[in-house]
């Protein structure tokens, strides 16, 4: 069933609803996705930076209306309840790691530039320009730098296959859609989004309250998110490498090659205004450092239960898998979760545009087992710690699962806490300054903090086997 098709509005009630957007930010919920400054009915909506340089929405006061539409389709709220999936896909997942699908593949785009161009397989780009060609869609929102500032990415409207050729590949950073989707969603056009898992819920939360958008927006396309990084983790990188933000004309996060391989693969490169290009391998870089030991996460992120877009129609991630290791050029996981994904999908697929051979719900695991395991089960030792710092927690529809360890609690407890000083560090120009051998130590021998419980417990199991061996020797006597 199509979603126009749908005639229910479901009221989304969350158990502890706010007023305003304004308390989603006040309790660090706010995913940055501009979803209510693309829907506020009278534009008083402006998304800003705050101190952390994570997107938060602004209300002109003078020209809200109290509708409270902003709320209702924010999600930062609520996660994926049983009322979404019912809306989506008239059901609910079996599996909740991997959510409501029909079908799951790995593929690339035929043509090779596109490939290339891609972040993995090109699968995005391939699925948004045969739309757009066989006249399914009229215009699409894609991710793309503003104008004015190479290191601010925004959701861009986009008519033809050239512009969202050049919006390929993933920017490792919060982009707001707000702009892009106010623009297209009063208009009679039929068009497709492209963006994050939060994105794709906020998006689904919209079209549950606003026909006209269930009508024209006729295509999610969401992205795998492990988690994201705030514009902070550029500059981090940009200063390390010596040069000043000012003078960066363009940033590429995923450079040249795929997979990361240690003689160099997978790269971050970044344009100076002068034309130099700096390029480093995705390991030696200050970017994979500051990403994998997760500062500048949006707090937001710490929080997020969605790995791979359930409510997208189609989604996509890098097949980290160990049978494309060798492989030069990039490979896709996606997965076609409603009727329309299918049939795009199957029917791009027979003419030739993309290479697709099925996979099963092992291979998504296999391809990304730590970012799922970092979103579907540490994420409760990150919410014990959110409660302790009395900060209020997504409404999750499902049972806790997991029973979280004082060990995994003192963990999240201290990437919080790293997170919190590299901000400050940051802001005080300090950290760019911290020998990179300090972040790999921390990142591979694991920080003071998990060292120290490593210590405990081999101590504690010294201790045990000593004094196993005393009762042993005096029973012998
Ligand atoms: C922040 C972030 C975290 C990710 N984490 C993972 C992960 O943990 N595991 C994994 O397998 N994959 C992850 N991905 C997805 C992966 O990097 C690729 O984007 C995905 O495999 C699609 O590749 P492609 O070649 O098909 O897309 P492409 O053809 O390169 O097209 C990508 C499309 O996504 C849009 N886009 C790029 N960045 C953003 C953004 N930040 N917000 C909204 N739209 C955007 C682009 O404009 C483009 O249209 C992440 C992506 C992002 C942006
Ligand atoms: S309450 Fe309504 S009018 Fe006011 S900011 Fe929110 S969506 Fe806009
Ligand atoms: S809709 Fe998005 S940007 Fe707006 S408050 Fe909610 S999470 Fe933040
Ligand atoms: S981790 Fe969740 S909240 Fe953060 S960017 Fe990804 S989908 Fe959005």
């Amino acid at each position: 069933m199509s979603l126009k098709n749908k005639s229910a509005i479901v009221r989304i009630t969350p158990s502890t609803q706010p007023i305003f957007v304004e308390e989603v930010v006040a309790g660090d919920l706010c995913t940055g996705c501009g979803v209510c400054a693309g829907t506020c009915p009278t534009n008083a909506i402006k998304m800003v930076l705050n101190k952390r340089a994570e997107h938060v929405p602004l209300i002109d006061r003078q020209n809200c209306s109290a509708c409270n539409l902003c709320v209702e389709v924010c999600p930062g709220l609520l996660n994926m309840d049983a009322e979404l999936n019912e809306f989506v896909f008239n059901r609910q997942p079996e599996n909740t790691d991997v959510g409501n699908h029909l079908s799951i593949f790995v593929g690339y785009a035929t043509d090779r530039k596109t490939r290339q161009q891609g972040s993995s397989g090109g699968l995005a780009t391939a699925i948004l320009g045969y739309c757009l060609e066989m006249g399914r869609i009229d215009a699409a929102i894609v991710a793309s730098e503003s104008h004015d500032n190479p290191l601010d990415f925004r959701g861009r409207v986009v008519h033809s296959v050239d512009e969202i050729r050049s919006a390929a590949k993933s920017k490792y950073t919060s982009v707001d859609i707000g702009g892009a989707l106010s623009q297209l969603w009063r208009k009679n056009l039929r068009f497709a989004v492209v963006g994050l898992p939060c994105h794709i819920e906020g998006l689904r939360k919209a079209q549950m309250r606003m026909p006209k958008l269930r009508r024209n927006l006729v295509l999610t396309i969401g992205l795998f998110c492990g988690h994201n990084v705030t514009r902070f983790l550029t500059e981090f990188w940009i200063a390390c490498s010596k040069t000043a933000v000012k003078d960066v004309r363009a940033v590429r996060y995923r450079g040249t090659g795929w997979w990361p391989s240690p003689e160099g693969g997978r790269a971050v490169e970044f344009e100076s205004k002068n034309g130099a290009k700096t390029i480093h391998g995705w390991r030696d870089s200050a970017f994979q450092i500051g990403w994998d030991s997760k500062i500048f996460v949006p707090s937001r992120c710490f929080a997020c239960l969605d790995f791979s877009a359930e409510l997208a129609d189609i989604s996509l991630g890098d097949a980290w898998l160990d049978r494309y290791k060798d492989g030069v050029e990039g490979m896709s996981i996606g997965l076609a979760r409603t009727h329309t994904g299918l049939e795009i999908v199957a029917a791009m697929s027979e003419e030739g545009v993309i290479d697709l051979e099925t996979a099963g719900v092992s291979d998504f695991y296999d391809s990304n087992r730590s970012q799922i395991d970092f979103k579907k089960r540490d994420i409760w030792a990150r919410l014990d710690i959110r409660t302790l710092l009395r900060k209020q927690n997504p409404d999750y529809p499902w049972p806790r699962n997991f029973r979280t360890s004082t060990r995994e609690r003192l963990i999240a407890l201290e990437q919080y806490l790293v997170n919190e000083i590299a901000v400050v560090l940051h802001r005080w120009r300090i950290l760019q300054h911290i020998p990179l051998k300090f972040w790999r130590n921390y990142l591979y021998r694991g920080g003071p903090l998990k060292r120290a419980i490593l210590l405990g417990r081999r101590v504690k199991q010294k201790v045990h086997k000593l004094v196993a061996a005393t009762k042993k020797n005096s029973f012998c006597l």
